[in-house]
């Protein structure tokens, strides 16, 4: 009798070890949600289905090569020579006409990719037009000398650019506009259709909003939607995904 009552306890604790065993390898099975479908629980989530998004869309800081004429920096604290003339400048086809005929130039790649954002925005049924991109010394001192002249140099210099220090003379920026701001450069510019058109889809051509709003301490220029510059379309992209400036991208805040 007593024989007995420690085999039927041994056999209640087989058998309770048995059930633990079966519950502890469902963690890993499949559950049902209340709409009755299976979803996958537990496990390693490389095995597919772990209900969490792929993070494949986020791009990775691409190697920077300061040598590469199109990460060219020119800004207050970088000015390029009286003489620097970029070379392979390029005429472009779409321009305000009121503005200076000579200013009509951009660098190779910078003035090919500039005519297809334009088409594409065409397309989207926006109408943006440079209106000025290649500006030489020589003329960036006639502007810099009128500024100056009319608002006095204090001023002049948190909207203008002293000769040299004008990201205009390296030929791979230009300022654009459009109808809906009356082809004027304003900050307005940002809040219209195809301001924000610009600031969505220009980094797919390789261009970047070159002055972002906030950015005036590293940038040491205003919010100005209206001038892009020209990257590459890798660095563009990273830039735009991390809303950053050109000089944080290169990494010289000096
Ligand atoms: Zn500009």
């Amino acid at each position: 009798m007593k024989y007995d009552k420690i085999r039927f306890l041994c056999l209640l604790l087989c058998v309770m070890l048995a059930m633990s065993l079966f519950a502890a390898c469902g963690e890993n099975g499949t559950e049902q949600t209340d709409d009755g479908q299976q979803i996958a629980v537990g496990g390693d989530s490389q095995n597919g289905n772990s209900g969490k998004e792929p993070d494949d869309e986020k791009l990775s800081k691409p190697e920077i090569d300061l040598d590469d004429p199109y990460m060219l920096l020119v800004n207050k604290t970088h000015p390029v020579g009286k003489d620097y003339k970029p070379e392979g400048l390029k005429e472009i086809k779409y321009f305000a006409s009121d503005r200076d005929a000579s200013t009509r130039y951009m660098v190779g790649d910078a003035a090919d990719n500039f005519h297809l954002l334009v088409e594409k925005a065409a397309e989207a049924g926006h109408e943006i037009v440079m209106t000025t991109a290649y500006r030489s010394y020589g003329f960036q001192t006639i502007l810099w000398n009128n500024y100056v002249a009319k608002h006095g140099e204090e001023e002049a210099n948190i909207f203008s650019a002293r000769p040299g220090e004008s990201e205009h003379q390296s030929g791979l920026c230009t300022d654009v506009s459009s109808p809906s701001v009356n082809y004027q450069l304003t900050t307005e510019y940002g809040q219209s259709p195809e301001g924000k058109w610009l600031s969505e889809h220009a980094h797919e051509y390789g261009f970047i909003i070159r002055y972002p709003e906030g950015k005036e301490d590293l940038t040491g220029y205003q919010y100005e939607p209206w001038h892009i510059r020209y990257v590459g379309k890798e660095a563009a992209a990273y830039i735009y995904q991390e809303q950053i400036t050109l000089e944080e991208y290169l990494g010289i805040l000096d």
